[in-house]
């Protein structure tokens, strides 16, 4: 058996590493990816390793969700065992960053993770706080609170600081690029697996197979069974290939971080405030680059804009925004700092915002994608069931609520959907400097927002279901119907 996987970000490497560990000796794997790996999420990601960080208050409300969240959850439990296969799998070819690792201490992946709630936004950010410390409580997640000034290397602008915050112990962050290296160097120097430098133009039908696929220098590649896991350009290629599977809209969450390198203030933690509307609000995370090094590299994220297509730039508003909140709401000192890199990434982002992942209606053609921005740390528990679905293993059916060719799921009454969607765009502009001159302006203000987004609805035909909000503009302008 010929396993073809098509992509080389996350979720490509980790399900080839799994699916390695239970190859029989006559199957092979090829993997398919570009390694400049243009607008790669993975090498964009910080990559914080949350799940409870990640509620706000409007989730587990539905079944795909709270499935969800249960898988994101078991990821946070899986990860420092998986950090440990994957350094015993490398063993002489781990990467010269990993020196000295003892998995869980002094090398690229860390657990600690500071919540911070401050008055920056608006009220959403006090409620989204509000629902992770209900969420962690009702879990049995342990968590501390602690005085704001206690958080190692916090210090935000007086007018900026926090008024609460915790400590979840098991959230955490890992050096996307070690472990991309990490990944790329167990693949590459296996036996029974082809890495090929190239892009996969056209996936070829036929009849209920796909039977190979063209790769940009015109080589065609066979194999028996295919996965597509190439993130955000999933529907580029599927519509290119001419395939005609119902596969719902996956568009560019079109994402910016910053490499920052702060020499007199080093993180130890992740500091983040909740997700704020439309975004995962400002985040700072070590970023580990070694042993011999002096360790003060901080990568600060991140923005979000839904786009049909890629872009390869950042926007200056983003890039602005992030030193601008980097500086004022987590550590003033790092006005200082060096701006490193610029990492634009397309989170793979569906239209109805959950992934699609699991076997099509083609015999032998499997889909990965729309992990939006938990990928990185939805990647143990996912390439652990992808396996399972490749070697036509039983999984927990809930898994197939996620099948590549299901509806677009609405589970949002429209109710709902435009009280977040006010809410989030509120919050959006709370956060770029929006001052009301009296409380009447903000309720006119958040009225036009409340007749529009009505509007809205009702254009698309949207009466017993809502719009998510980051999907906004995809229904706006015809993109998602
Ligand atoms: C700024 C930012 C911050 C983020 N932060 C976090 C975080 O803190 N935690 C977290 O869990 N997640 C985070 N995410 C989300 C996470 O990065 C994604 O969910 C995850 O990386 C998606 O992985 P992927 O393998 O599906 O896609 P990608 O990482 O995008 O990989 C797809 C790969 O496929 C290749 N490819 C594309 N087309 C083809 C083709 N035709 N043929 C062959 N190869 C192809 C590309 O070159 C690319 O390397 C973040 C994302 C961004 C952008």
């Amino acid at each position: 058996m010929d396993y073809v996987i098509i992509g080389n970000g996350i979720i490509s490497l980790s399900t080839a590493f799994r699916l390695l560990q239970r190859l029989p000796d006559n199957d092979s794997i090829t993997l398919i990816g570009p390694s400049a790996r243009p607008g790669s999420a993975t090498l964009a990601a910080a990559a914080m390793l949350n799940s409870f960080g990640e509620i706000d208050a409007y989730s587990l409300q539905s079944e795909p969700d709270q499935y969800l969240f249960e898988l994101s959850h078991r990821a946070t439990r899986m990860w420092p065992e998986f950090e440990g296969e994957l350094i015993q799998a490398a063993a002489e070819q781990l990467p010269s960053a990993c020196g000295q690792c003892e998995v869980t201490q002094g090398g690229c992946f860390g657990q600690g993770t500071y919540l911070i709630n401050n008055a920056c936004a608006d009220e959403l950010d006090d409620r989204n706080f509000d629902a992770i410390v209900n969420a962690l409580r009702d879990f049995n997640e342990p968590f501390d609170w602690v005085n704001p000034r206690d958080i190692p290397n916090y210090h935000p602008a007086q007018h900026q600081r926090a008024t609460r915050a915790i400590l979840i112990h098991n959230e955490g962050w890992i050096n996307p690029r070690i472990e991309v290296e990490k990944l790329d160097r167990i693949l590459l120097s296996h036996p029974q697996v082809t890495y090929i430098d190239q892009r996969v133009t056209r996936l070829n039908r036929s009849q209920t197979r796909i039977e190979s696929v063209t790769l940009n220098d015109g080589q065609v590649i066979d194999g028996d069974k295919f996965l597509l896991a190439n993130g955000a350009s999933v529907n580029a290629l599927l519509v290119q290939s001419d395939l005609d599977l119902n596969v719902q809209p996956v568009f560019y969450g079109i994402g910016i971080s910053l490499e920052i390198q702060s020499p007199l203030h080093p993180h130890k933690n992740c500091i983040r405030t909740p997700n704020r509307g439309g975004a995962c609000g400002i985040y700072s995370v070590p970023y580990f680059q070694g042993p011999g090094s002096e360790n003060d590299h901080v990568l600060i994220g991140a923005s979000n804009v839904l786009r049909p297509q890629p872009t390869h730039h950042g926007r200056l508003i983003s890039i602005e925004h992030l030193m601008r909140s980097a500086v004022e709401e987590i550590n003033g000192h790092f006005y200082n700092a060096e701006l490193l890199n610029i990492n634009v990434g397309w989170r793979p982002s569906t239209q109805d915002t959950y992934p699609i992942l699991g076997k099509t209606s083609l015999d032998n053609f499997y889909i990965a994608s729309g992990t939006k921005r938990n990928g990185f740390h939805l990647s143990p528990v996912l390439s652990e069931i992808l396996v399972d679905l490749l070697m036509d293993e039983d999984i927990d059916p809930r898994f197939h609520q996620f099948a590549p060719e299901r509806k677009v799921i609405h589970d949002l009454s429209r109710e709902d959907a435009v009280e977040i969607i006010v809410s989030s765009l509120m919050s959006e502009q709370y956060q770029h400097n929006y001052r009301p001159s009296n409380i009447r302006m903000n309720e006119q203000v958040r009225q036009t927002y409340q007749d529009d987004i009505e509007r809205l609805h009702d254009k698309v035909g949207a009466k017993d279901w809502g719009i998510p909000a980051e999907l906004v503009n995809m229904y706006r302008y015809g993109h998602a119907q």
